[in-house]
């Protein structure tokens, strides 16, 4: 009798823990991968992101076989359809797989014993590091709990950056105050690696553009589908962007999309690339004395404490997450999200990049589309399903936390302490997007006022109770004692009329 191992799509360990144990016997494995045509249609979801997902699967089964493994890649109309057929065709003793990183993907697995009418062993998620250790096991639903003191058990546990008599290298755990800087005019961000499609991601490009699934266009696709691939991209970024990453985390320019960011989420979401790893790898430069601490400790925070923190907030929170809407927020998402024709710079070249792309760096995610979105009232879920759509590392465990919790405080508190607004002073200090906007980024009112500051006004009118509940508002609050009811009136209408022709 043989075993499926029916190994998910975004799980694409080299080493993956269903394997591990079959090494010596792998004449008892099967291997099943599953194109499922339904998930792949769930959303209409950039071209990009396809190909992606399904070269690096179809390189995968390669990777496998190649290493002795006897794969069956199926392309099915849903993951239903292909695991009856394989059961119907290997009758296999049982099924393993991994724990999805998803939650439906999970209810799924724990469904299929009764589906398949054969036992399924569901082996717990390697992928990320608080699958292997938690650092708040106790906490209860509703108890907060803040990233920065969720990073420091994680460096304290996997011991990095830390010295031997465990405090954090360089005496601090924390160096953000040096990693705000906006970029100066005569500073560019080296190339980043880009990779040529091969045959087999040539002819999934094909696939995709002739049936017509998705948006955004497939072609000037240069991204890594390998492991060995992915190195290569890590070690780009390790060689020439890791030095400046911190100085520049923050920064936005209107001819540099990635600037030192790492462009790694795509490899890290796939499991393409080991998130320890990569810390590790970032660690050593530190050592090495090849790259500053801000940068390293910048970078490594992002993978161990951000990336980790907000799938461990996922599983906590989930399923209620997706149905937050602490701002009753109700408003259609305008349709310019759907093809980047705006006035405003810095929302254009946002959303520009992400129909383009498939990618823009955090900051503008965070403080340009989604401060939009929570300034304007859009509602939550449109805001989820467009960037779910839109970008190409998007799966649903990373952005519901970052959607529902960071980016519109949705969730009332529990993955930020504080929402993230901003008037255009902000955008302006931290880009140069503002220089060639139509919109005056220092008038609040008037004609020719950027939106996003009577927006980020009226927003504070509007929710004045409820922000000032909250400590970590305090200065924002305050500006508004400054405002008397004439400035009030005149912001809040130029509000309501921006919003309504929104419509
Ligand atoms: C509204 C919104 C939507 C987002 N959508 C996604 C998404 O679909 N997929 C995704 O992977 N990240 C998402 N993020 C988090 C973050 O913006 C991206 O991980 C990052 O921009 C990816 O680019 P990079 O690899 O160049 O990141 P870098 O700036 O180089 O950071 C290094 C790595 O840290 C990790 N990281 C940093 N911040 C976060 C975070 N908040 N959540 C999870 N991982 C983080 C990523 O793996 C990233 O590759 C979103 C953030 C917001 C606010």
């Amino acid at each position: 009798m043989t075993i499926a191992v029916w190994i998910l799509g975004d799980q694409l360990l080299a080493c993956h823990p269903a394997l591990a144990p079959y090494q010596e016997d792998k004449a008892r494995v099967r291997v099943v991968i599953l194109e499922s045509q339904a998930r792949l249609r769930r959303l209409p979801y950039h071209r990009k992101k396809l190909v992606l997902l399904v070269s690096a699967m179809r390189h995968y089964a390669g990777y496998l076989r190649a290493n002795g493994w006897q794969v069956d890649y199926r392309i099915a109309a849903d993951a239903l359809s292909g695991l009856k057929a394989q059961v119907a065709e290997q009758r296999p003793e049982w099924l393993e797989t991994m724990a999805a990183s998803e939650y439906r993907g999970r209810l799924f697995q724990h469904s299929l014993p009764e589906r398949l009418g054969i036992p399924i062993r569901v082996l717990a998620n390697t992928q990320f590091l608080s699958g292997r250790y938690d650092p708040f096991p106790d906490a209860g639903g509703r108890q907060r709990v803040v990233m920065e003191n969720y990073y420091r058990r994680m460096r304290r546990h996997f011991r990095l950056l830390m010295s031997e008599d465990g405090e954090p290298i360089g005496g601090r755990w924390n160096y953000d105050a040096q990693n705000r800087k906006p970029l100066p005019k005569e500073i560019a961000a080296p190339a980043f690696q880009r990779f040529e499609a091969d045959e087999i991601t040539r002819q999934v490009m094909l696939e995709i553009e002739q049936a017509g699934v998705g948006t955004g266009e497939a072609s000037g696709f240069d991204l890594a589908v390998t492991h060995a691939q992915a190195q290569q991209a890590l070690q780009d970024f390790l060689d020439h962007r890791l030095g400046l990453f911190g100085a520049y985390e923050d920064a936005m320019s209107a001819e540099q999309a990635v600037l030192f960011h790492s462009r790694l989420s795509p490899y890290l979401n796939l499991g393409l690339l080991e998130p320890l790893d990569v810390a590790r790898r970032a660690e050593e430069r530190y050592l090495m004395g090849n790259a500053p601490i801000n940068s390293v400790e910048g970078f490594i925070r992002q993978v161990v404490g951000w990336r980790e923190y907000i799938y461990w907030q996922y599983w906590r929170l989930m399923p209620d997450l997706e149905r937050q809407n602490f701002w009753q927020a109700q408003r259609r998402l305008p349709e310019f999200f759907w093809n980047g024709e705006t006035q405003m710079d810095c929302l254009r070249h946002a959303i520009q990049r992400a129909l383009k792309d498939g990618y823009t760096h955090h900051i503008e995610r965070l403080m340009v589309v989604a401060n939009f979105c929570l300034l304007a009232g859009v509602d939550p879920q449109e805001v989820n399903a467009w960037f779910l759509s839109s970008f190409v590392d998007a799966y649903e465990w990373v952005m519901a936390p970052n959607v529902f919790g960071m980016g519109l405080h949705a969730d009332g508190g529990m993955v930020g302490t504080k929402p993230y607004i901003a008037s255009a002073n902000y955008i302006n200090k931290m880009s140069d997007y503002c220089q060639g906007c139509i919109f005056d980024h220092r008038q609040r009112t008037g004609a020719e006022a950027c939106p996003f500051n009577y927006l980020y006004w009226n927003f504070l009118i509007e929710h004045e109770s409820q922000l000032r509940a909250n400590p970590r508002m305090g200065p924002n609050v305050l500006g508004l004692s400054r405002l008397d009811g004439d400035e009030r009136r005149r912001i809040q209408a130029a509000a309501q009329q921006f919003l309504e022709a929104l419509e």
